[in-house]
Parts: C-alpha cells; structure tokens; sequence
C-alpha cells in the first residue's frame, strides 16, 4: 500500500538527508564523548559541538555562549520558565506575576500552570480573532509584580504569528523578561534575539529537518536578571543548566538543519507561501462552507488551517484516503474535545471539530497540494 502524502509538517518533519549524513558518523566512528578531555574521541566530539553550536546561534544571531542544548522545545521550555520562577521564588522571594497567552502550546501552558504551585501569579492573555496577542492586552494585564512573559513566536495549530518586535520592545521597556517558544518559527521566520529583545528562547529540532529529541534554549546571559535555576542535577554540562552527556549526533544534526534553513531561507518559504497561497484559494473559491482560521497573511509559510461547516463526511477520512494531515473529529462523534486554540480564537466547538490543519514543508511538490485540493474537494460532493 501507497503511504499519504504527508502534509502534517507542524507536527513533525522527515529529517533532510544532508542532515543524516551530517549525523552518521557521531554514531560510528566519531563516538566520543565531548566531556573527555584526554583523548582526540573526545576533542573531535567537542570541536563538533561547537561548530554546531555557532550554527543555531547564527540562525538566532545570538553569541554561541548563550545557546544551551536540550532534548527538544519541551524540555526548553521547562527550563526556562520553571528555572526562571524557581530563582525568583526561592533565592528572591518574590510572587513574580506571568504573563502568558491562551494559545501557547501546552508545554508553556502547564508548566505555566505548575508555576501557581510555586506561589507565581498567572495571567492568561486572550487573543484577538487570529491568535496573536495585542500590546493593549499586556497593557492591561500588567502589575506592580509582573516578572516574565511567555508568549509563542508562531503557533502551531493556527500559523498565527506574533509580532515578537513589538512584544520584545514592550517587555524591554517595562523590565520584564520575555520568553518565547519558537519550535514553529525557527527557520521559517527571521528571528534575531538581539533587536526582538528576547530574553529566552526555545526551539526543537524535528520541527525543522533536523532530529527528534534534540532542541536548544538561548539563554540571554547579559541581562543580569535572567538567572535560571537548573531543574536537574549532575556532571556540570552545559554551565550546570542541563547536566547529562550531550547528545552529540542529535546535536550535530539540529546544527545542519540550522545551517540548511539559513542557506535557502528565503527561497524555501517563498515555494512554500506559493503553495500555501494556492490551497487556501483553491479550497475558499470552490467550498463555501470552508473558512481559514488564524491571520491571512501573517502566518508561517507552511500552514494552512480550515473548518468547514455543515460537513457531513469524516474528516479522518482524509487520512484513509492518501492524504496525511491534522483533524479534529466530526462534530457528532463527543469523543475528542474541540481544540482549544480554535476556541480560543472564537470558533465555535461544533465548527473546531470540523477543521483540519495542513502543514506543508521542504519536500512537499505543487502536485501534492493538487491531490490534497482535489480530496477536500471530494469532500463536498454527493
Ligand atoms: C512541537 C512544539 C513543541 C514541543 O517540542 P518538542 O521538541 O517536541 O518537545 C513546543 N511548542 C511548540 C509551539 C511546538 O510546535
């Protein structure tokens, strides 16, 4: 049996072979562990740390110093802002004040959450009708105490992107500190830590070409109030904030991914806004019960997000039927909760279920949006 086309590229994307090739020797040969300083296994592991290292700080233009490597934006994330709460609770006794958004991905959001446990107060942005948060709404929502704010780069549900400028400059100029969680918009978007202000930043590997379980946090070393309290304890690596040897073939491989989004940056999301552009017209101009959800235009290149109402068919079905895409269920099937991105943006629960999400990528071909027009299309007729 033919396998579907796979247009489910914000879940996770195939690894670039270049990038596999990249990796095969730190499985083989190259084995050392970059902690071993007596011998040239591990000088030869560490020197292809830090050349990847220079990679993903360039893809940020952030200083390699400030990278840290993790198993991915999970785990980015919780460092991030459990190390950061824990420090203010613990060592300055505060009840620092978050702000967060209602469409984070749900490792911000719990671990947002957790937060609470720990005496921080939160507060949970709503969006506007595309997702993305507005200065007034921070202006709103700030207080005396407000410490830190987490608020995503590009989500991944909806495509919305943020206005991370202004969100960075807003944060700068009231002291707080910003985080972002940029798992969907690294590579896709021009991020650069320095004129956006970002305090902390997290990204994953597999969302990006490169390997799963395998990320990076910048950690913005120069400003005096982002100290981080280390969440697990061991042999020192990573400056003591992420102890456990590295992952060195995942490593060297989320630095070729890195160094592979710069080379063909523009030229990729230019194929990809094309294809993009194609399908929502296509599926706009011939289903009238269809609508896009999240921005028109300020959207990651490689996201398309539909509901379709009155839709009788099984949207699963899709995925039967060669195409590999993102659905909620049927509106009469209870089964599984509408998703709360949708929600959040105002879609009602019945409208939520019917919607699929199509996330193109690197590897996808204009005949491949052609099939995927054409099976929506199918939908519809009886
Ligand atoms: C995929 C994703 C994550 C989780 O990343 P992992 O590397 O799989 O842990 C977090 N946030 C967003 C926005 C994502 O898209």
């Amino acid at each position: 049996m033919q396998k579907p086309i796979y247009l489910d590229n914000n879940a996770t994307t195939k690894l670039d072979p270049r990038v596999f090739e990249k990796m095969r020797p730190y499985f083989e040969e190259e084995f050392g562990n970059p902690a071993s300083q007596s011998h040239c296994y591990g000088w030869e592991a560490e020197l292809a740390v830090k050349k990847s290292r220079q990679e993903v700080a360039k893809l940020l233009n952030a200083n390699p110093k400030h990278i840290f490597w993790t198993s991915g934006a999970t785990e980015s994330n919780n460092i991030a802002i459990l190390g950061l709460i824990k420090q203010l609770v613990y060592s300055k006794k505060m009840k620092p004040h978050i702000i967060t958004s209602a469409i984070e991905h749900k490792a911000v959001l719990d671990v947002v959450k957790y937060c609470e446990n720990l005496g921080a107060e939160v507060s949970v942005a709503p969006v506007n009708e595309y997702g993305q948060v507005e200065i007034s709404t921070l202006n709103k929502l700030k207080k005396e105490n407000t410490a830190f704010v987490s608020i995503m780069a590009a989500n991944n549900e909806i495509g919305t992107c943020n206005n991370i400028m202004a969100i960075g400059n807003w944060c700068q100029v009231n002291s707080i500190i910003f985080h972002t969680d940029a798992a969907q918009a690294t590579g896709k978007i021009r991020l650069n830590v320095e004129t956006m202000n970002i305090d902390l930043l997290s990204l994953s590997g597999h969302k990006m070409y490169g390997p799963k379980g395998v990320g990076a946090l910048f950690v913005n070393l120069e400003n005096p109030n982002v100290k981080l309290s280390p969440l697990m304890f061991g042999g020192g690596q990573e400056g003591g904030l992420r102890p456990g040897t590295l992952n060195v073939p995942g490593i060297v491989g989320l630095g070729e991914a890195s160094r592979i989004a710069l080379l063909h940056f523009d030229e990729e999301n230019e194929k990809n806004c094309t294809l993009r552009d194609h399908l929502i017209k296509e599926v706009l101009d011939n289903i009238p019960q269809a609508k896009l959800n999240g921005h028109p235009t300020e959207r990651l290149s490689n996201n398309a997000n539909f509901s379709f109402k009155d839709l009788s068919a099984d949207l699963f079905a899709l995925g039967l039927n060669g195409l590999a895409v993102s659905s909620g269920s049927a509106c009469s099937s209870n089964s599984a909760s509408a998703s709360y991105v949708l929600k959040a943006i105002g879609v009602d629960d019945c409208l939520a279920k019917s919607s699929i999400r199509i996330g193109l990528g690197r590897f996808t071909k204009k005949e491949d949006i052609d099939f995927c027009c054409s099976k929506i299309k199918g939908l519809f007729k009886s």
